[in-house]
């Protein structure tokens, strides 16, 4: 039992998740995990393809452990994730150091890809994609767990192909993991002292679309919060044109259901959104945020945005920055245009130069920073809610939770107060967290 891993995660919450399952798949056969490359004798990274840069990022952590196999040989290096399933076995001899990769259906493998590896001391590869059946089987139940929050995996895949994104390419077509599942997950958690879950998928409020005698998304999370013991619900990630009226009516009437929604909107300008195959257009995504406001008033959106699409003039950039001033979402998750292969955004026509981008990138930004500040300075003076999810990093006394906007508040408090619901009044609000006092 004194085998050690290491495991670094990029991307989103799917990989998270996932990498919890690698956690407790490689303890099942006596692995523990260490915070160290140098303590381990496999080394694993869970990488994301989205974009260049996060491909670029997997690649040079994967050279970072290439002296560690030279001066130990007998060490295992492991590649997964988004990454590995687009690239494939190609990557073994392109990093000749490389022992294995495994793709995004193949997680489940990992046991017995490590163990062949040790007995055999060769290479493997696992990037089949697997049929809805066995991924029906295989979605990730985590067991166990002492956090706060915990995120639930309720669908998989996507169907959409917006022209941009290789999530279908790298994570396969859409699937709905049953209700019964999820939410036997949900009360397990909660028996384990979880107060917050988190429901995720990549288009999670297409849930059950297509599954016969299943619930839709809205339904799902009204079962979901009626199990005792689960104080807070989140879900991630929404696509504006499967945003019902049973879901935005749940943000008026779920009272656990928190007053933040992340909907990603990628530009404010028609043509380019019809150039992304979004399936909507400017006037029905702002018809959507009148009826959440409405359903909520208290309600803060947050967004993704990607600037320099092929083909975005300066007047369909501006669309999108009176769309921000519209909107006044929370916080957005800003991108530059990244081709990505397989992609059809990846084939079309570019001739805006990279500094006009980046200069529209910069002055959004700043309108950004500016209703970012106005939008969290509202919380100062207030009494908000925190769910208490530990001891903060800055010391002893100090603990940090979040309000129900997903805002991080730091404030000085004894321990036992991880897990509860506590009263706040926020003093200060700084870019990315606030400081208050407890009441
Ligand atoms: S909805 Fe579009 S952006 Fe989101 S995962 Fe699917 S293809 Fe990618």
């Amino acid at each position: 039992m004194n085998k050690t891993f290491y495991l670094e995660t990029f991307g989103c919450q799917m990989n998270v998740v996932d990498s919890e399952r690698i956690v407790d798949l490689l303890d099942g056969i006596g692995y523990r995990q260490v915070e160290q490359a140098q303590q381990a004798q496999l080394l694993l990274l869970n990488t994301c393809a989205v974009r260049d840069k996060a491909v670029r990022k997997a690649y040079g952590h994967l050279g970072r452990f290439k002296p560690l196999k030279d001066a130990d040989p007998s060490l295992i290096i492991g590649l997964g994730g988004c990454v590995a399933q687009q690239e494939g076995e190609q990557l073994l001899k392109e990093f000749p150091y490389l022992d294995l990769v495994f793709g995004t259906h193949n997680v489940h493998r990992l046991p017995e890809l490590v163990d062949a590896i040790e007995v055999r001391r060769g290479k493997a590869a696992a990037i089949d994609f697997l049929d809805r059946e066995t991924r029906l089987q295989l979605f990730p139940n985590r067991i166990g767990s002492e956090a706060v929050s915990r995120f639930v995996t309720v669908m998989q895949g996507c169907d959409n192909f917006c022209s941009f994104c290789v999530v279908p390419i790298v994570r396969g077509r859409e699937i709905s993991r049953p209700s019964a599942e999820v939410l036997a997950e949900v009360r397990d958690l909660a028996a384990q002292g979880v107060r917050e879950i988190t429901l995720i998928g990549q288009n999670v409020n297409s849930y059950g679309v297509g599954v016969s005698g299943e619930t839709d998304f809205a339904g799902l999370l009204r079962q979901v919060a009626a199990v005792d013991g689960i104080a807070r619900i989140r879900f991630t990630t929404s696509h504006p044109k499967d945003l019902s009226e049973e879901l935005i009516a749940c943000f008026g009437d779920i009272d656990k259901l928190c007053k933040h929604l992340h909907l990603p909107v990628q530009s404010g300008n028609d043509a380019i959104l019809g150039e992304m195959n979004r399936g909507y257009d400017r006037q029905h995504y702002l018809g959507l945020v009148a009826k959440l406001k409405q359903a909520c008033p208290e309600i803060r959106l947050t967004t993704d945005i990607i600037v320099g699409f092929p083909g975005e003039t300066g007047a369909d950039f501006s669309d999108t920055m009176t769309l921000l001033e519209e909107v006044r979402y929370a916080e957005i998750y800003s991108f530059l245009f990244s081709p990505r292969r397989g992609t059809r955004a990846a084939e079309l026509a570019d001739d805006t130069p990279a500094a006009v981008k980046q200069e529209r990138f910069d002055r959004m930004l700043v309108l950004q920073n500016e209703i970012s500040k106005q939008s969290w300075a509202r919380d100062v003076g207030q009494l908000r809610e925190v769910l208490v999810e530990g001891e903060s990093r800055q010391g002893r006394g100090q603990l940090f939770g979040r309000t129900t906007w997903n805002r991080i508040v730091n404030f000085s408090g004894p321990p036992e107060l991880v897990g509860k619901l506590v009263p706040v009044r926020v003093t200060k609000s700084y870019r990315n967290s606030q400081l208050g006092e407890l009441v």
